[in-house]
């Protein structure tokens, strides 16, 4: 493990996958989305596949003990040895104290997205993903949207995330109001928190995020991009 290590907290829609995608190109460190990992879990039919399914498919959370099972596995692993942004970890104060174990001192970024629900329900609810490369987009569709339609960057048709229609969405918008606050309160008193506004475009995010970087992992980026 690393000196340049960040965790993006936010609710499902706020954008920390397309922020952490943009955090990673930049830096050259892996993104960890443990929502992809065990949905690639799922859809392997894996052991650990066939245990999450149905705690995926309603909204809930997956056990602590798991959850930090599989990412202590994955940061062993030699492409994050330089860092890490992690997408959808840690999501319980359990589990962030497991991570301060394993993190044992090193430099360290919590950053938040804040949007309001309503928007995150719009956002979920437009929600398409290329099959193929993962890219994300917010189409103008609600809810419903049948018609086909195609990646800009790979041509490959974009599918829903099985968990994005509108039950499901309520269930984890209020996993997330019940476990955030403690979580986020855990990385103030560490001081290590950055609190971001999420309703910007996704290029003012992205440099309120960069500043925040700057600011607090500065030598690191800096002895990283040098
Ligand atoms: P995400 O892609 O981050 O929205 O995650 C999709 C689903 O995977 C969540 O609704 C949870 O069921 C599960 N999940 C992902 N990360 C975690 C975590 N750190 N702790 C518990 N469950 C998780």
């Amino acid at each position: 493990m690393g000196q340049f290590n960040i965790v993006l907290i936010g609710p499902p829609g706020s954008g920390k996958g397309t922020q952490a995608a943009r955090i990673c190109e930049r830096h050259q460190v892996p993104m960890i989305s443990t929502g992809d990992i065990l949905r690639a879990a799922v859809k392997a039919g894996s052991p650990l596949g066939k245990q999450v399914q149905a705690i995926i498919a309603t909204g809930g959370l997956v056990s602590d003990q798991m959850m930090v099972d599989l990412v202590a596995h994955r940061l062993a692993q030699d492409d994050a040895r330089d860092g890490f942004v992690l997408d959808g970890f840690p999501r319980t104060v359990v589990q962030a104290e497991e991570l301060d174990r394993m993190l044992d001192g090193r430099p360290f970024l919590a950053i938040v997205l804040v949007v309001p629900e309503a928007e995150l329900e719009r956002r979920l609810g437009a929600r398409r993903i290329c099959s193929q490369c993962r890219t994300l987009y917010t189409t103008g569709t609600l809810y419903g949207g049948s018609e086909e339609e195609l990646c800009s960057s790979c041509g490959a048709t974009l599918i829903r995330r099985d968990d994005d229609n509108i039950q499901t969405i309520r269930h984890r918008l209020l996993t997330y109001r019940q476990t955030a606050e403690p979580l986020i309160e855990h990385y103030q008193h560490r001081s290590a928190l950055a609190v971001i506004d999420g309703m910007r475009s996704p290029e003012d995010v992205a440099r309120g995020i960069l500043d925040e970087i700057t600011t607090n992992l500065t030598g690191v980026s800096r002895s990283l991009q040098g």
